[in-house]
């Protein structure tokens, strides 16, 4: 049995918090450029040039892509032949993401308490944690500082098999229009349909660590995300929410088998920050 020791976690979680908050994933600047090349409306392109060159300066100055640094999500695959040692896996997460956001001067952003006290924890602390044991004694991190302003637009639905596909586009698009414009468009949309309650957000949540300009493997489903993209981008609300062709880089669908009675589904928004790094153990 491989023994991890919680140090390296920390270390490695520490890393990653900084690196996703301060460099923009390559694939979301190239859809940027992309995007900058079709978007006919003036104040969109404008939205668009500002955003590439607030990436360049994050890069250069060695500042955060976005004040709003963002709840800690930190996905793992832990490999079932190896063991943590000296503290738990939730502790050592921690201890990474407190290090990362007081050392590095990250907004923190958590409060301890959400309908009361709301008194901020001081260290971007908990994080929010999903954990997969895997195959082998390999331990795969990736940390996603998830802003509330995309959050917030996102939305869950309990759909009847009988609304099939035409519910589906009308509940995802019927989101967007609504809340949008608020979750700092351009927006990478993550779908996830399938599972029960609590699964398809999480189907949801890691659609959205596809590479931007990846398809489903499913035709069916690489039909839909293609039929959606086409459907939100029509909604016309553009970069920055000011009108446009560009409202969404694109949109992943990912789906897992459910229950013969229902059809879950969830909207998962990200902004135009689609902040994540991964490291491995
Ligand atoms: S939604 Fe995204 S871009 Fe907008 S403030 Fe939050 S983190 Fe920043």
């Amino acid at each position: 049995m491989r023994r991890i020791s919680s140090r390296e976690v920390v270390e490695l979680v520490k890393r990653l918090s900084i690196e996703a908050n301060l460099y923009a994933p390559i694939d979301l600047e190239e859809s940027l450029r992309g995007a900058e090349a079709l978007e006919a409306s003036p104040y969109g392109l404008a939205v668009l040039q500002d955003l590439l060159e607030n990436i360049k300066l994050a890069q250069d100055e060695k500042m955060p892509l976005c004040q709003d640094c963002g709840m800690a999500v930190v996905f793992v695959d832990w490999g079932q032949e190896a063991v943590l040692v000296d503290s738990s896996l939730q502790e050592s997460i921690d201890e990474g993401v407190s290090r990362a956001y007081v050392e590095g001067y990250l907004r923190k952003s958590v409060v301890n308490d959400p309908l009361y006290d709301r008194k901020n924890t001081g260290d971007n602390t908990p994080a929010i944690v999903h954990l997969r044991l895997v195959q082998g004694s390999e331990v795969e991190i990736t940390v996603v500082p998830k802003g509330m302003g995309s959050e917030n637009a996102s939305a869950l639905a309990m759909l009847s098999p009988a609304d099939g596909e035409e519910g589906v586009v009308n509940f995802v698009t019927s989101v967007i229009a609504q809340k949008g414009q608020n979750a700092c468009p351009p927006l990478i949309i993550g779908v996830g349909i399938g599972g029960n309650f609590e699964s398809a957000p999480l189907l949801a949540k890691r659609s959205l660590l596809r590479p931007i300009g990846s398809r489903n493997e499913d035709p069916r489903y690489e039909r839909l995300e293609e039929r959606l993209l086409g459907e939100v981008n029509g909604l016309g609300l553009g970069p920055g929410g000011y009108g446009g062709k560009i409202t969404a880089l694109d949109v992943h669908v990912e789906y897992m088998p459910t229950h013969i009675a229902g059809l879950p589904v969830a909207v998962n928004v990200s902004c135009n920050a689609l902040r994540h790094a991964v490291g491995r153990l």
